[in-house]
């Protein structure tokens, strides 16, 4: 197709973020996906998901030995979440930042967390830590072919 002819075929870098079940529940959705849109980082993917309990144990698999382990796993099981895969130049770390810290009560204003949330165990999204993460998480929520590849119009206007 021409979308397929004109695609880029070097893969930059990619960042799981997905909005935990409180945003969705909280009607955040719109405002956290304009947030990564006005930035200008590509959209590769996106689903609403209700999450088997073994997707977010491997999801989580680091944090397995931590107290609040189990209370993590019933939290992100708890309703629907929104998937997505950001793509772009430093999008990792980039996406932390408009994320914020972990700690809502730490996060600056502005971010995600600093604007929307109080408490650690409901601190609204997730953002992968590295661009290693961002492909391994991608690979546990969109497997190998649930990403769209395609080029934005605006490449021009966002890339030099
Ligand atoms: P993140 O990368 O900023 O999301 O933070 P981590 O990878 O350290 O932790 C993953 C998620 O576990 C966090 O986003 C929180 O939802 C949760 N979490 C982390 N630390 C705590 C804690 O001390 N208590 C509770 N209840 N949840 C925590
Ligand atoms: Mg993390």
């Amino acid at each position: 197709t021409l979308s397929r002819a004109n695609a880029v075929s070097v893969r930059s870098e990619m960042s799981y973020v997905m909005i935990k079940p409180d945003g969705v529940q909280r009607g955040l959705v719109g405002d956290i996906i304009s947030r990564f849109e006005r930035k200008g980082f590509q959209l590769k993917g996106l689903k609403l998901y209700q999450t088997p309990q073994a997707v977010a144990e491997e999801h989580y698999k680091d944090l397995k030995e931590k107290p609040f382990y189990p209370a993590l796993v019933g939290y992100i099981c708890s309703g629907p979440v929104v998937c997505m895969v950001w793509e772009g130049k430093g999008v990792v770390a980039s996406a932390r930042k408009l994320i914020g810290a972990t700690n809502p009560l730490a996060s600056e204003p502005g971010t995600i967390r600093g604007d929307f949330a109080i408490e650690v165990g409901r601190n609204v999204i997730h953002g992968s830590d590295s661009p290693e993460n961002g492909e391994r998480e991608t690979a546990i929520w969109f497997g190998s072919e649930g990403l769209v590849e395609w080029t934005p119009t605006m490449t021009p206007w966002l890339k030099e």
